[in-house]
C-alpha cells in the first residue's frame, strides 16, 4: 500500500517570551476538561484572554478526549496549518497571531503545513510532503533486529554481504543499567530521571543514525527494506530477567516508525514479515536446522552466525504488508 504523503516535523527556536500565554491556554484547557460534556466555542474561554486561534485548538485537543492525567505545565500553543502563512522562497512561516514570523528550512518535496505547536522554546512545525516515486527494486535488505547485540542485522542481496549497524546499542543500554541502578537512595529521585532522560536521548540519536543508515544503503543498492513484524516482542514468552529488561527498553516501535518514514520520503517500498522460523530455517537451503549458542547448524551441513542467517531469511521473504 503505497502512500502519497509523509508527516515530517522540525522544530525551531523561536525566541519569544510565550510564558503568558501558555498559562492561559492551561486555563483554557482546564475550562474544557471542566466542561467537558458541553459544546464549547472560543466565545466561552474569551475571559481568559488566549487569541481565539490558539484556544479554538486547545478547546478540540481538551474537550474531545481529555487525557487521562492533565499536565498543565505541559499545555502547548497549537495553531491549524491554515492559520499561518508560509513563504517557500524566503524560508520563513508567518505567525499572525505572533505578528511575527519564523525562520524555518522547509523540507523536500513540502505541500502544506498541518500544524505547528509551540512551547517555551520551540515552534514544532508539522510537515506534509509528498514521498517519492516507489523505487524499482532489484532486492530486499534482510533487517533483523536484536534485543541483544547490535541493534540491527542487515543482509544486502546485490552485495552478499551482512553488515552490522548500532553496534554500540547493546552497551549503551547496559552502561545506563549499571549507572542507574547504583543510585539507590530515594533522596535522589531527580538524578535518576535526569538520567532515563539521557538514556532515552542517547538512544534515540543511534536510532536516528542507524535508520538513516539503512535507507540510504537501500537507496544506493536499489532495494526495498524487509523487517520483521515484531509487535509481539514485548509479549515475548516469558524472557529470562536481563533479557526481560532489554525487551522492555527494545525501541521497535521507533526503529520502524523512522525507517518507513525515511523510506518513503526515499522512494523505497518497506514490507513487514511474518515473524517466526528465523532460527531455525537455513536461509540457504531452506531446511529446518537448530542453533548452538551463537551458530546455525544446517543438516546439510554448513554453518553460520545466526543473526546473519535472520536477515537473509527475512530478505527471502516476501512480505504480508507493504508501506
Ligand atoms: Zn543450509
Amino acid at each position: 500500500m503505497w502512500q502519497d504523503t509523509v508527516i515530517i516535523t522540525r522544530r525551531v527556536r523561536h525566541g519569544l517570551d510565550l510564558a503568558a500565554d501558555l498559562e492561559k491556554a492551561a486555563r483554557v484547557a482546564e475550562f474544557a476538561i471542566g466542561h467537558k460534556d458541553e459544546r464549547l466555542t472560543t466565545r466561552h474561554v474569551a475571559h481568559i484572554g488566549l487569541n481565539s486561534t490558539f484556544s479554538d485548538m486547545t478547546l478540540r485537543r481538551y474537550g474531545k478526549r481529555p487525557p487521562m492525567t492533565f499536565r498543565r505545565e505541559r499545555t502547548k500553543l497549537e495553531v491549524a496549518g491554515s492559520k499561518v502563512k508560509p513563504d517557500l522562497e524566503s524560508h520563513s512561516v508567518y505567525i499572525p497571531a505572533f505578528r511575527t514570523a519564523l525562520r524555518v528550512e522547509f523540507p523536500r518535496r513540502f505541500i502544506r503545513i498541518r500544524e505547528v505547536v509551540f512551547d517555551r522554546d520551540f515552534a514544532h512545525f508539522v510537515f506534509e510532503v509528498s514521498a517519492d516515486d516507489r523505487m524499482e527494486v532489484q532486492g530486499w535488505l534482510g533487517v533483523d533486529l536484536n534485543i541483544i547485540g547490535p541493534l540491527a542485522v542487515v543482509y544486502v542481496p546485490t552485495l552478499g554481504e551482512v553488515l552490522r549497524i548500532g553496534t554500540e546499542f547493546y552497551f549503551l543500554v547496559k552502561k545506563y543499567q549499571k549507572i542507574i541502578r547504583e543510585v539507590t537512595d530515594a533522596r535522589k529521585k531527580g538524578m535518576r530521571q535526569r538520567l532515563y532522560r539521557r538514556r532515552k536521548n542517547r538512544i534515540t540519536d543511534l536510532l536516528h543514525k542507524s535508520t538513516s543508515k539503512i535507507v540510504s544503503l537501500a537507496r544506493d543498492q536499489q532495494c526495498g527494506i524487509r523487517l520483521e513484524d515484531l509487535r509481539g516482542i514485548r509479549r515475548a514468552a516469558n524472557p529470562k530477567r536481563p533479557q526481560r529488561i532489554m525487551v522492555q527498553q527494545w525501541p521497535y516501535f521507533k526503529f520502524r516508525q523512522q525507517i518507513v518514514y525515511k523510506a518513503k520520503m526515499a522512494g523505497v517500498p518497506v514490507q513487514l514479515v511474518r515473524p517466526g522460523g528465523t532460527s531455525t530455517t537455513c536461509a540457504v537451503h531452506r531446511v529446518t536446522g537448530r542453533r548452538d549458542g551463537r551458530t546455525f547448524l544446517c543438516p546439510v551441513g554448513h554453518e553460520v552466525d545466526v543473526d546473519e542467517n535472520a536477515a537473509m531469511c527475512i530478505s527471502a521473504t516476501v512480505g504480508k504488508y507493504e508501506f
